[in-house]
């Protein structure tokens, strides 16, 4: 035994997406994925090995409302709308609605489009938004926060009252390309900045008493935290 982590290798990693992921992959999440690779921002798209634990999760909570903040083109969001039931709701903030746009016709085509409220907007007067409504609060089973880093900290303020008591959110990019466990000097200068704010915000985490948190080290990194009062 090692104390190096699972993932050593690239090809360890490419085993996983072989062997477990891609064979039970929809055939909408596949197109979606094959739409978004050609794009300039195809980086950003979630990682299938994460979307596969989270639909896992999806099912076991039986979410019925969820909130995805960070769309892109949609790959989590369609996961999110093919996993959770027919009168299932799902409010889905991002900024960019073009983006979303690429991968609208294959949700739509998936028969799953009526359970997507989708927000073109700056994530956090959306979310202020949302708490206007009071029967929005502590009403989400599931809350997905996958877009710019620096503010997840906000984001987490205002996700914890949306979120039910038992609610579970999951964070993506929580191990930033590793860089979280490298010397600053180490890293590219395009990584220090969601660095610095990976950082900050898995210490505040980790001293948040309000939720429970696992940190899964798939994809980019997630870690799921389940509100507790
Ligand atoms: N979950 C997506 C998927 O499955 O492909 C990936 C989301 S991508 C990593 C991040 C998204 O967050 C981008 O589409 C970007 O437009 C959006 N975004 C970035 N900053 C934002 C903000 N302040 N408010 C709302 N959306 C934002
Ligand atoms: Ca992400």
């Amino acid at each position: 035994m090692t104390h190096n982590g699972l993932l050593q290798t690239e090809e360890l990693y490419k085993y996983i997406l072989e062997t477990s992921v891609y064979p039970r992959e929809h055939e909408s999440l596949k197109e979606i994925r094959a739409l978004t690779a050609t794009h300039e921002r195809s980086f950003m798209g979630t990682s299938p090995d994460s979307a596969q634990m989270m639909e896992m999760l999806l099912e076991i909570t039986g979410a019925k409302k969820t909130l995805e903040i960070g769309v892109y083109t949609g790959y989590s969001l369609l996961l999110t709308a093919l996993t959770i039931p027919d009168d299932g709701k799902i409010v889905a903030i991002d900024l960019s609605r073009e983006y979303y746009e690429i991968g609208r016709p294959t949700i739509k085509k998936a028969g799953v489009e009526h359970k997507i409220d989708f927000i073109e907007s700056q994530a956090l007067p959306a979310l202020d938004k949302l708490l206007e409504d009071p029967n929005n609060e502590g009403s989400f089973d599931f809350v997905f926060v996958d877009a710019d880093k620096i503010n997840y900290l906000k984001y987490h303020e205002r996700v914890m009252k949306l979120v039910k008591i038992n609610g579970i959110i999951v964070y993506d990019n929580t191990l930033w390309y590793g860089s979280v466990a490298k010397p600053e000097d180490s890293v590219p200068e395009f990584l220090k900045e969601g660095r610095i704010s990976a950082l900050h915000f898995n210490k505040a985490l980790a001293a948040d008493p309000r939720v429970k948190i696992a940190m899964a080290p798939l994809g980019d990194g997630n870690t799921i935290c389940r509100r507790l009062y």
